[in-house]
């Protein structure tokens, strides 16, 4: 049970909005193991699928892990206000599209964001109540290394590349609300879920004491006659 109803004082559910849940970290570090494993685990949790110009990996699939797009495609987007936030990240266009992430928050589920900084700085701006920001970093430089290696899908260029943009992400951890170091996947997966359960039942009590306060204001206001 996770948490996203909550019971009115008279015992009806009682549905919060959901909530945005922000996972970012350089790349290699398991961000991405961590938030599959979120989604597989978790039915109440759904992936914001970005849109990129970065070509697909073998491993992924379209309109899965991503919506795979041509660059002016990208710009159409972005031009028209499509996207709530979007970034160039290692020398490829990223973005959130907004329809998907509206209607879920709407409709009271949660919704995970696999997004860099620049991205989480412009969510913030816009929609700070509904953000729970996780950044996740490996435990060194030499670790971070070999995941990128063990990896397999990049080339050494982009291997080199990355780590030298991890120099620069690592620099913003300071944005995020929480921060995870990722010795041990299992651990920090655990850790990752209390915050998501904490902040879920943070949420559901503001639900409900948002509903108290209504009805209490009502009864005050029915004695004032
Ligand atoms: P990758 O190419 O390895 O899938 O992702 C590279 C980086 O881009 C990762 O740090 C990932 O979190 C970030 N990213 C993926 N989608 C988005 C997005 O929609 N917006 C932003 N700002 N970053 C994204």
């Amino acid at each position: 049970m996770t948490g996203l109803r909550a019971e009115t004082a008279a015992g009806l559910p009682l549905q919060r909005r959901g909530l945005m849940l922000i996972v970012s970290s350089p790349s290699g570090a398991g961000k991405t193991t961590l938030t599959r494993l979120l989604l597989a685990e978790d039915r109440d949790i759904d992936l914001s699928i970005s849109v990129t110009t970065r070509p697909k990996r073998p491993s992924e699939v379209n309109h899965v892990h991503y919506h795979f797009i041509a660059a002016s495609e990208f710009e159409r987007m972005r031009d028209q206000r499509e996207l709530l936030e979007s970034a160039k990240v290692h020398g490829n266009f990223y973005g959130t599209p907004i329809g998907p992430v509206e209607k879920a928050l709407a409709a009271g589920r949660d919704v995970l964001f696999d997004i860099d900084w620049q991205g989480t700085v412009q969510i913030y701006e816009r929609m700070r109540p509904d953000i729970v920001s996780v950044f996740v970093l490996p435990p060194s430089a030499a670790e971070l290394k070999a995941r990128l290696e063990r990896r397999a899908e990049n080339t050494a260029e982009d291997i080199g590349h990355r780590l030298q943009n991890a120099r620069v992400e690592i620099g913003h951890w300071s944005k995020y609300d929480y921060v995870l170091v990722n010795n041990d996947l299992d651990s920090t997966f655990v850790r990752l879920k209390a915050i998501l359960d904490a902040e879920r039942q943070k949420r559901a009590e503001k639900a409900r004491v948002a509903e108290l306060i209504e009805r209490l204001k009502a009864d005050l206001d029915a004695m004032a006659v």
